[in-house]
């Protein structure tokens, strides 16, 4: 149980907490190991019949003080960290599909996660159906088959910005007795906690807003607990069936709602070793603790940024969920009220000539690639992160060829809007 229920607080004071003469700041517990007196109770931790650090590839104490930070944020039963947001993508839907399985995706998540789950996981024999998040239920109900094992899609698509309807979706995939997993990497737990709307899973790249300094990159894994693993044993016997690669364990037994987070652990991380340095584990706390006052502040800049835009002659389109004008502003009130997230996508009526030209002219904001950062950036999808998807792929992604990402910082709102007026009036 948190202490706290407030997010603000939970940001600053969850997580570790010292107590007397210990330090005031999270330790980084900078070792691969941990020492004991008795191979008896080394054999117990092996066995997980008792709770504590062996190595560092399967937990480190830093990475866990941030995962029940986190955890607590999202509202959540239990938490990982992993090395990147895509091996948190990657883990989260491996922990209970394997080859001969079947997987059913927003076609609007982010490149990364549409190449790893339809190429590569491919070819470990895991398939994929691709489905519109605008499509109705009853469409919805036709993607899934025997196999089909979760459902993964993005609170707030990257880049195309689709709000994702979680109730929808969370309703088709439990009427096919799986679980949904959410990306809320844009949102945060700040602006979204998807367990609130019927998602099972929540995944993030901590590399975005909650790290927000652009200075390590990590994922996190959160499991909600409400996933009745049970009651459709047979669809997920690697959670409700002896595990013969760690001693018989059948985790949901051993572990009630601890089950797929402990799994993930003790037989993904033992295997694949994708764990977050310790290192980039306090960096993220760091972040963390200021995450709510930057939210507020992005989400304010983006939407006199999306306003400014929509308002500017040589604009053609602007896309943010926070405009009236927008196909989502409704379903982004409904499960964002407080703001949405500090990006935003446009084209100018040049077209994408226009855009790469504009790009150039920028001077405050920075060409990286890199998204949700205190500072502000831009990117152009099409030709940077998402250019080995085909013409049709990227229309099915919702990124228009002219389409400039634009993450909008924390600095002050004058200063970006000047930095855009001059590089619009130079194109
Ligand atoms: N999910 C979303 C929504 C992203 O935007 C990204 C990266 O941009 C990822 C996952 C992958 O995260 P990482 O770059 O930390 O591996």
């Amino acid at each position: 149980m948190a202490d706290y229920t407030k997010k603000e607080t939970i940001c600053v004071q969850s997580g570790w907490k010292p107590t007397n003469g210990q330090p005031r700041v999270l330790p980084i517990i900078q070792s691969t190991t941990y020492k004991y007196d008795s191979s008896e109770q080394m054999g117990r931790l092996f066995d997980l019949e008792e709770n504590g650090y062996f190595y560092t590839r399967l937990q480190n104490p830093t990475n866990d003080f941030v995962a029940q930070k986190i955890c607590e944020l999202e509202g959540g039963v239990a938490a990982m960290l992993t090395s990147s947001g895509q091996a948190a993508t990657y883990y989260s839907i491996f922990n209970i599909c394997e080859a001969g399985d079947h997987v059913v995706m927003s076609s609007t998540v982010y490149g990364g996660s549409f190449n790893l789950i339809t190429c590569t996981m491919k070819k470990m024999g895991i398939e994929c159906t691709v489905v519109d998040p605008d499509w109705s239920e009853e469409e919805l109900n036709k993607a899934f088959c025997e196999n089909t094992k979760c459902v993964f899609a993005e609170t707030i698509a990257n880049p195309a910005l689709v709000v994702l309807d979680i109730e929808k979706f969370a309703r088709v995939a439990h009427a096919h007795q799986v679980p949904l997993i959410v990306d809320n990497t844009f949102a945060t737990p700040i602006n979204c906690n998807p367990f609130q709307f019927g998602a099972d899973i929540v995944t993030h790249s901590t590399t975005k807003y909650m790290d927000g300094h652009a200075m390590a990159v990590g994922g996190a894994i959160v499991d909600s607990g409400n996933f009745d693993w049970d009651a459709y044993g047979e669809k997920f016997a690697g959670l409700t069936t002896p595990d013969e690669s760690y001693h018989g364990v059948t985790y949901t037994k051993k572990f009630g709602k601890g089950a797929y987070i402990t799994k993930a652990t003790v037989q993904l991380m033992r295997d694949l070793g994708s764990i977050q340095s310790p290192q980039n584990a306090f960096l993220l706390n760091v972040g963390l603790e200021t995450l709510p006052l930057r939210m507020e502040r992005h989400c304010s800049n983006a939407q006199a940024v999306a306003e400014f835009l929509e308002a500017h002659e040589k604009v053609a389109w602007v896309n943010y969920p926070g405009l009236k004008s927008n196909k989502y502003y409704e379903l982004a009130q409904k499960y964002m009220p407080k703001g949405s997230c500090g990006v935003i996508s446009f084209g100018l009526k040049g077209g994408r000539s226009a855009a790469e030209k504009m790009m150039d002219k920028l001077q405050l904001a920075a060409i990286v690639t890199h998204v949700a950062d205190a500072r502000t950036c831009v990117l152009h999808p099409a030709s940077h992160t998402h250019r080995q998807m085909t013409d049709e792929q990227l229309v099915e992604a919702g990124v228009a060829p002219d389409l400039i990402r634009f993450s909008v910082g924390i600095e002050h709102i004058d200063d970006i809007i000047a930095d855009l007026s001059q590089a619009l009036e130079n194109v």
